[in-house]
């Protein structure tokens, strides 16, 4: 693994800068290894945008959250 999987696909920021880089490895159609990462940062804009799209979805989340840390 290198050091570019370990940057935001989305925001573009290194481990240094947020609290988590959350690493990706999928295997496409064609059999290929491809490498994604997402920070903190970018999942919690993710669950604003999503829980603007579909606002009953965070009730489920909510829940969710909940369960974490028990
Ligand atoms: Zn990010």
């Amino acid at each position: 693994m290198t050091n570019s999987d370990l940057i935001c696909a989305f925001c573009g920021k290194e481990p240094e800068e947020v609290v988590s880089v959350v690493n990706a490895v999928s295997v496409n159609a064609k059999g290929q290894q491809t490498a994604s990462a997402i920070c903190n940062e970018c999942v919690e804009l993710c669950v604003q945008v999503i829980g603007l799209q579909k606002p009953e979805w965070l009730e489920r989340h909510r829940q969710f959250v909940a369960t974490l840390g028990k």
